[in-house]
């Protein structure tokens, strides 16, 4: 089939890691396998100019991307990332993981996912909005509760989510709460959401910690990224006795093999927005962030970070991929070989768009559960979820990644095929 003309071919990009891993899925497809060109290729791509006044009276461009990249199962669901690195390419390989990871835990959506290239901390708030309105608008020719629904990702939040639901609520003429998830509770968001990914995180490092016969209690875990994610999953492990020993974000890497003091943690993280001035714990290089003594790893920061070089040195039994594509594929098959679990990040941090699942589901009924509802609800859907592709990991003796690709690919693929080709 012939390679895609607006992609690099230089090798090592976030949409090269996830064509390499639907390659190793195929042969696992039988009779599906005749579509899987279709995993290979966004279903639609939007670059939109996103030009902003900014407070000094000054234009300022930025280019912005959507990316449906399949609808088979659903409408669009994924998330929207402000980052100074945001690329086409990368957004395509988020959106393709987004597909993978709504079949994996059985969601009814297809996958997308959104950007803006740009360095939201450079901006003021009025700049921020303004930014955030324009490329709603011109996003908005494909989103909508019933087409695309976009989430927080990397640097936006439930603020942001809140000024898209405007913009497009304004554009249509409606109070389209169902456009958006991860909205604040007053515009339809769901309890639960701000730490559903984190949650699931943890639940799944949970089951896959008690398969490997390892106790909760005194187990040893290093973050990187203490954001949405990460923060949020290592609160719960904590909570379960876990001791946090290093973690790693963008102001530095700190170490502590006694564990930090969790709640003084989260009191710098939310008054620093950075780990960097906790004093309970001793700075190390950032490179040295991989030779940690621990026993479980949460990589939940940017993609790409666990080179094959880095996944020889890593000390951990465990890693949960909290954030999207962490690991490279040969770094994938170096911990494979030194024994180490890897539960990859289309199960591990599904729990995310699973509580979005339910706002979704909350805004069309206009009826809201409560919190223990919805961490019961996404707690048996992680677990079961987890429990099948363990069961096909088992069955063909394949990683959790290609097992999650297997039975993700398979619920895809049937949907396409019995959907057809229109017209
Ligand atoms: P966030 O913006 O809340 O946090 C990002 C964290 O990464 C911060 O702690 C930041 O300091 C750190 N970071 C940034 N650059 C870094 C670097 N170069 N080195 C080390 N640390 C760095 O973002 P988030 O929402 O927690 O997302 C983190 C990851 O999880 C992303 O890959 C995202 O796609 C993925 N994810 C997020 C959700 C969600 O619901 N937010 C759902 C699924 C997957």
């Amino acid at each position: 089939m012939s390679q895609l003309s607006y992609v690099s071919h230089t090798g090592g990009t976030a949409w090269d890691t996830y064509i390499s891993q639907v390659d190793r899925v195929i042969p696992y497809l039988g009779h599906l396998a005749r579509w899987s060109e279709t995993l290979k290729r966004p279903k639609r791509a939007l670059i939109v100019d996103v030009p902003i006044e900014l407070d000094n009276g000054e234009v300022a461009h930025f280019e912005g991307y959507r990316v449906q990249h399949n609808l088979s199962r659903g409408p669009g669901k994924g998330g929207v990332r402000y980052h100074p690195d945001v690329t086409l390419e990368e957004v395509m390989a988020l959106s393709a993981w987004m597909t993978v990871k709504c079949a994996a835990v059985n969601l009814p959506y297809g996958g997308a996912k959104g950007g803006i290239r740009v360095d939201p901390k450079k901006l003021s708030l009025k700049e921020l909005e303004r930014m955030t309105r324009r490329y709603t608008s011109e996003i908005g020719i494909i989103i909508g509760p019933q087409r695309d629904i976009p989430a927080p990702d990397v640097n936006t939040n439930g603020q942001i989510m809140a000024w898209m639901m405007d913009t497009y609520s304004m554009n249509t003429g409606t109070t389209a709460t169902g456009v958006v998830t991860g909205k604040p509770l007053h515009l339809g968001g769901s309890l639960g959401r701000v730490k559903a990914t984190g949650r699931g995180v943890f639940v799944t490092g949970r089951e896959a910690a008690r398969r490997l016969g390892l106790s909760l209690e005194g187990v040893r875990i290093a973050v990187q990224g203490m954001g949405n994610v990460g923060g949020a999953a290592a609160e719960l492990f904590v909570q379960a006795g876990a001791k946090l020993v290093a973690v790693q974000d963008h102001t530095g890497t700190l170490v502590n093999p006694n564990g930090f003091d969790i709640a003084d943690t989260m009191t710098v993280l939310h008054r620093d927005g950075g780990i960097g001035n906790y004093t309970g714990a001793e700075r190390i290089d950032n490179e040295a962030f991989w030779d940690v003594d621990c026993d479980i790893l949460i990589p939940a920061a940017l993609e790409s970070q666990i080179t094959a070089a880095r996944a020889n040195r890593i000390k951990a039994k465990l890693v949960l991929e909290g954030a999207n594509g962490p690991t490279l594929p040969d770094a994938d098959d170096v911990l494979h070989d030194r024994g180490v679990l890897v539960v990859p990040d289309v199960i591990c941090n599904a729990g995310g768009v699973t509580v979005s699942y339910f706002e979704w589901v909350q805004d069309f009924s206009s009826f809201f559960w409560s919190e223990d509802e919805i961490n019961l609800r996404l707690d048996k859907i992680m677990v079961d979820a987890l429990k099948k592709i363990w069961d096909t990991a088992d069955r063909h003796k394949i990683s959790l990644r290609t097992a999650t690709f297997a039975v993700a690919c398979e619920r895809i693929l049937t949907a396409r095929e019995e959907r057809g080709l229109y017209p």
